[in-house]
């Protein structure tokens, strides 16, 4: 049967060469990283070698950069230490965040005041309520999101983080959708906290990384042995981490080639829908998404209501903005926030450089044969 998977935001496949590298690791990497004899010397190196691959690439400090088992452990941590250990008093956010984040701040809503910004229909967050938040001078974070998981919304980082420079707030932004796919860089310094996940890079799952500038000193929530510098104990997932390593080099050395013809693959996809039919809607600002997520509205209709259901037993793999629960539909939270229309039905079509020109021809001509 044919499969097409268009489902890139939810995680990617991994690549033959971070495979390689993971095969390689079990072999080369049993010693444990904290032991000095050779095994444990070897396998720390590769450990090392993978953070100051990524410092490099994203031009921070070698000792800046954090191993943890995925982004949701990391911004709980940050989240957290930063209400517990940095006094922070209150934390602006938006309502578009992940539940990673969300839930995190959701919990320290007895210990601080959280506050959500607003979002417009083409989830635009509202500066001009950050800026005058941020005239409050009580100790704040913010946390906002590089790019939106289920819109593919790109955030106005530098000015977000220029206007937290400007008033002393700490800003963490969760960059899982972000990495290989825009240009990040922390040089400017103006990023406390940074958190990304391996596996939507075309790396291994259940690894990730996080950002942690020099200058904030967080606690660990997780205690034991001196690992990531006290910051995470528990032995080390080398073969993660060094598959983690070789999936991050190639998104960033191919970050180009691969957001142009993913960026081919996306116009086509649109333009087919169009010409299926004008109704069709594409949520969020056209201006600044990220070319791998496009989430598309259809108009109101039984073939809209029976989509998710014909995609999948046509082995097209996308994914639903609602949940159905007790038989009653749930639009997602962002599409709640973003005031999506009532009846409409809203789908998730996520890309990456595997996907080919026929998989898109083939998902059209099925989506038509729906209608
Ligand atoms: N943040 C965003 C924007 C995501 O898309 C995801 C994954 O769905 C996460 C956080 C969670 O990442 P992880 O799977 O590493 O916990």
């Amino acid at each position: 049967m044919v499969r097409v998977y268009l489902d890139n935001a939810a995680t990617t496949p991994l690549l033959g060469e971070v495979k390689d590298a993971m095969k390689d690791s079990m072999d080369l990497h049993f010693g444990n990283p904290s032991s000095i004899h050779h095994f444990g010397r070897i396998t720390k190196t590769a450990i090392e070698n993978a953070r100051k691959s990524i410092a490099e690439k994203l031009e921070c400090s070698i000792s800046e950069i954090y191993f943890f088992s995925s982004a949701t452990e990391a911004s709980n941590l940050i989240i957290n230490q930063c209400v517990q250990g940095l006094n922070v008093e209150r934390i602006i956010t938006s309502p578009l965040e992940h539940p990673c984040v969300l839930k995190a701040i959701e919990k320290e809503k007895s210990n601080c005041e959280v506050v959500y910004l607003d979002v417009d229909q083409e989830a635009n967050l509202d500066l001009e309520q950050l800026s005058n938040y941020l005239e409050n001078p009580c100790k704040t974070l913010v946390s906002l999101m590089y790019v939106n998981n289920e819109l593919g919304t790109i955030n106005p980082i530098s000015s977000i983080y220029q206007m937290c420079q400007e008033h002393l707030a700490l800003f963490h932004t969760d960059a899982v959708q972000a990495i290989g796919k825009v240009p990040v860089n922390l040089s400017h310094g103006g990023i406390n906290f940074m958190t990304a996940s391996a596996h939507k890079f075309h790396g291994p799952k259940g690894i990730g990384f996080a950002y942690i500038n020099g200058n904030n000193n967080i606690n660990p929530s997780i205690l034991g042995g001196a690992q990531e510098r006290n910051m995470r104990a528990g032995t080390e997932n080398v073969i993660g981490i060094c598959g983690m390593h070789k999936a991050f080099d190639l998104a960033i050395e191919h970050s180009l080639e691969r957001m142009n013809y993913i960026t081919s693959l996306k116009t086509k996809f649109k333009e087919g829908l169009l010409a299926l039919d004008k109704n069709i809607k594409f949520l969020g600002d056209p201006q600044k998404t990220v070319p791998h997520i496009l989430n598309v509205s259809f108009p109101a209709s039984e073939f809209a209501e029976m989509i998710m259901f014909n995609l999948d037993i046509n082995g097209i793999c996308a994914s639903a903005g609602s949940a159905c629960s007790s038989g009653v539909e749930h639009e997602s939270d962002v599409l709640q926030a973003i005031r999506h229309e009532k009846g409409r039905k809203a789908i998730r079509f996520s890309f990456s450089h595997l996907n080919t020109k026929e998989e898109i021809d083939y998902t059209l001509e099925k989506i038509k044969s729906f209608a």
